[in-house]
């Protein structure tokens, strides 16, 4: 038998995270405009951290029904990252997917109150990127008029980077 979550409890957890991907390497956005102007697209998935039935992913002997569909129990993903976290699960341990829910959760709460995703190690990713890049400039007689390009665009409005 599957502990599935309630209807309830999926809204929580996609509203939570603000309907983008937990995975702080994806942040998709999961919801979105159909092509009629009443209908709307989502591509999330309230996935369990340990598993909603015996023998599945991350399952724990320890947990009751009640525990294994509670929001607690539950993270936002795209349909991608849901299936990832299943089909690696040595890589995507419950202490894993916590902490990425954690770090989701916060990114969400950020922006909406300070217009600011980004959490500290999003940040120092950023800025490793831009480093990157200077670095990568900095090695081309190019590097003038290349400086004057925008960031490549990052994925999601979850990974809107700060104005440097
Ligand atoms: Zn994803």
């Amino acid at each position: 038998m599957r502990d599935n979550f309630s209807a309830k409890n999926i809204r929580l957890l996609q509203t939570r995270v603000g309907h983008c991907c937990s995975n702080p390497d994806c942040r998709r956005p999961t919801i979105g405009p159909g092509l009629d102007e009443d209908s709307t697209v989502n591509i999330g998935v309230a996935s369990h951290i340990t598993a909603a039935s015996e023998g599945g992913p991350r399952y724990d002997w320890s947990l009751t029904t009640e525990d294994r569909r509670s929001t607690n129990n539950g993270i936002w993903l795209c349909q991608v990252c849901a299936k990832l976290i299943d089909s690696d699960v040595a890589r995507h341990t419950t202490n894993v997917l916590k902490d990425w829910k954690r770090r989701a959760v916060e990114r969400a709460f950020r922006a909406i109150a300070t217009l600011e995703s980004e959490t500290p190690a999003a940040t120092q990713h950023y800025l490793g990127l831009k480093l990157m890049k200077q670095t990568m400039n900095s090695s081309t007689h190019l590097g003038f008029q290349r400086k004057t390009q925008p960031m490549p665009s990052l994925p999601g409005f979850c990974m809107r980077p700060r104005a440097m």
